[in-house]
């Protein structure tokens, strides 16, 4: 072995894409001082979590999502789904809106009264909307999934529990999942508190808004 610093770096560069926590050599170390440390992307960022990646859709199947290849194209199946209850009482889908290619993708809970009128994401008064069900998460999120395939942004901002376990495929609860830089198919993830949150307890506002720095900082 000429270089058990730079086999070392793939090995551990290999747990990583098979979903283990990303972690580095510190500088300097030698072959025979291999302590490992957690990565950092910054000297002041929160230390790597949990690493999820789940498999993506049979592009050779007939399943539509795995195959749409723009935002509209998504949002014209999420129109016409029928996958779970929710479909029964709605008004209008909301299937997000924004740029294809933007930087920052935010994710929140189902879709409130005004969203269910207008159609649109993040709007109304907060607290009108049950938490969506197990099933429902599982029938819904092959579309959010594709969405993020399709933007490919630098960050993914998860604002409030239901997001941050479902795109972490974890239970814990949103206070462990804060301050962690997690990663959703390789992108570095933020957890926060949802809006609604804030709207009940102002004291999260400040917390808020330090996590949405350092979604800010990891933005390529
Ligand atoms: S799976 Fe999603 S898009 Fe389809 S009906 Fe349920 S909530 Fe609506």
């Amino acid at each position: 072995m000429t270089d058990g610093r730079a086999l070392a770096r793939e090995f551990l560069e290999q747990q990583r894409q098979l979903g283990g926590n990303p972690v580095i050599l510190p500088e300097g170390s030698t072959p025979g001082n291999t302590q490992a440390r957690p990565a950092r992307e910054g000297s002041d960022l929160p230390p790597p979590g949990i690493s999820y990646d789940p498999p993506g859709g049979d592009l050779f199947s007939n399943d539509p999502v795995p195959q749409a290849i723009s935002l509209d194209a998504i949002a014209q199946l999420v129109a016409g789904c029928t996958k779970c209850r929710l479909c029964e009482g709605r008004r209008h889908t909301v299937p997000g809106e924004g740029a294809a290619d933007a930087r920052l993708v935010v994710v929140g809970e189902g879709p409130g009264r005004v969203e269910d009128e207008t159609g649109r994401p993040f709007v109304g008064p907060a607290g009108e909307n049950r938490l969506p069900q197990f099933d429902e998460i599982a029938a819904c999120v092959p579309y959010l999934f594709r969405q993020i395939d399709i933007v490919k942004p630098s960050v993914i901002l998860a604002m409030g529990g239901t997001a941050a376990q479902t795109l972490l495929n974890t239970k814990q609860s949103l206070g462990a999942l804060r301050n962690f830089v997690h990663r959703f198919r390789g992108i570095p993830l933020i957890v926060t508190y949802h809006p609604a949150a804030l709207l009940r307890n102002p004291n999260w506002k400040k917390p808020t808004w330090d996590d949405v720095r350092i979604a800010r900082r990891l933005i390529a």
